[in-house]
């Protein structure tokens, strides 16, 4: 894997989700082009995931959870944050609430930052841990 890819605040899904350190967007085959994007590609947890179908979003026309949403956050967004908290040391609604408080922009340059190998300047991971360019750890 020698391609770079690049985060952008269109990998940035819904939830809080960066989709450009998911194991879905950066394998080689069948990538999947983010949850705002893709369909058909969607690793099969995506799928289930009916965060990006939220009536609540639609009606809202917010582009995050953390926007509009009286529910905010809501008992699948927190069964999600845990998840993810507990599994890859990562938290959706605390990217949520950074992005409210620096905006988007900050945001993803920030999350540039902290997802960068510092061996080649690939991505890490965060299902697997490592650079999915080179394979080093964070
Ligand atoms: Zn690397």
């Amino acid at each position: 894997m020698t391609k770079k890819s690049l985060i952008t605040a269109n990998l940035i899904a819904p939830c809080g989700m960066n989709c450009a350190i998911c194991i879905g967007y950066l394998r080689d085959k069948n990538k999947c082009d983010g949850c705002r994007n893709s369909y058909e590609n969607k690793p099969e947890a995506c799928r289930k995931c009916i965060i990006i179908r939220c009536d609540n979003l639609k009606k809202t026309k917010s582009k995050f959870c953390s926007e509009k949403c009286e529910k905010f956050p809501c008992t699948r967004l927190k069964n999600l944050d845990k998840r993810y908290r507990t599994k890859y040391n990562m938290s959706m609604i605390e990217n949520l609430k950074n992005i409210e408080k620096l905006g988007i922009r900050k945001f993803v340059k920030n999350e540039k930052i902290r997802w960068a190998c510092l061996n080649c300047g690939g991505i890490i991971c965060v299902h697997r841990g490592y650079c999915m360019s080179c394979g080093i750890n964070k």
